[in-house]
């Protein structure tokens, strides 16, 4: 059984950033707390508790330690509250995350109604709805357009999560303009979509053409890599996605000759390496 690693995946360059960010803070400034979970990855956030850094889950938990928001960001009013309340803060927010809260508010400010094409549960989402002071809607589908309200204003700033695929977020744009075209005077389409994510899926969507089984290594929460066992599905290869080496059942591997692997933006290159000594332990001789 031949393994075939995807030639783009795992860590991207804004987690690895959020990560050093991290470690390098509480090097320098002691025990801290992150709000919400560094990556969707219980590994690295593991790794960087043992380092000092503590999840909490909302502002009422903040004490006088040190705040760092994760690379997905957060919504201005948090921003704002922690510079009130006077706590060092150490920003890791993703810069192509920034980019996106900026049009949000740009387009807000202007008039536009923000529409996102994203899941409003999602970490990022919220924190870029956040920035368009309630002019903003998350819809998740093409069919979620039909419950937003008929009183939009007429221009429409769309965007979309930065870990969406390319040819799902150009057909929501088609379907928003074919179902919403009569109301719309003015539709500016902002493209933040993460290079980063969008390689990784051309990768996996390259090596699925190549072999006959696909693991993709990442959190189960995190919204990269479902994005990519999507793509890898698409192509119509048997995928499974994994979190860790001891999920890997042998029976998944008997009479595939070719495995594909690839991983998730929030994926450690150790993960990574843990599932390929695996997959050689198990693969039929
Ligand atoms: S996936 Fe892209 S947008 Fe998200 S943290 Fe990584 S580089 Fe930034």
């Amino acid at each position: 059984m031949e393994i075939v690693l995807a030639r783009e995946m795992g860590f991207c360059f804004g987690v690895r950033r959020a990560v050093e960010m991290m470690e390098e803070a509480t090097h320098e400034q002691g025990p801290m707390v992150s709000l919400g979970s560094v990556v969707h990855n219980p590994q690295v956030v593991e790794q960087l508790r043992e380092k000092g850094l503590n999840v909490i889950a909302s502002l009422d938990e903040v004490s006088e330690r040190p705040v760092a928001i994760t690379a997905h960001g957060v919504s201005e009013n948090v921003v704002r509250e922690l510079e009130n309340r006077g706590v060092p803060v150490v920003d890791t927010t993703c810069p192509i995350v920034t980019r996106s809260q900026q049009w949000a508010k740009r387009l807000a400010d202007d008039g536009f109604a923000v529409i996102i094409f994203g899941d409003p549960n999602h970490k990022e989402v919220r924190g870029v709805l956040g920035w368009a002071e309630g002019k903003a809607f998350a819809v998740t589908s093409i069919d979620a357009l039909d419950g937003l309200p008929d009183e939009l204003p007429s221009r429409i700033g769309v965007l979309s999560q930065t870990t969406e695929t390319e040819g799902h977020f150009a057909e929501f744009v088609r379907a928003l303009l074919e179902r919403r075209m009569d109301r719309i005077s003015e539709l500016r389409v902002i493209n933040t979509l993460c290079n980063a994510t969008t390689s990784q899926q051309a990768a996996a969507q390259e090596l699925a053409h190549k072999v006959d089984l696909m693991f993709v290594i990442g959190g189960r929460e995190s919204a990269n890599t479902r994005h990519l066992a999507e793509v890898a599905r698409e192509e119509g290869v048997e995928t499974h996605q994994v979190e860790s080496a001891d999920e890997i059942r042998p029976e998944w591997l008997a009479g595939h000759e070719r495995v594909g692997v690839t991983a998730g933006a929030s994926t450690p290159d150790d993960a990574v390496d843990a599932i390929v000594t695996r997959l050689r332990e198990l693969a039929p001789a």
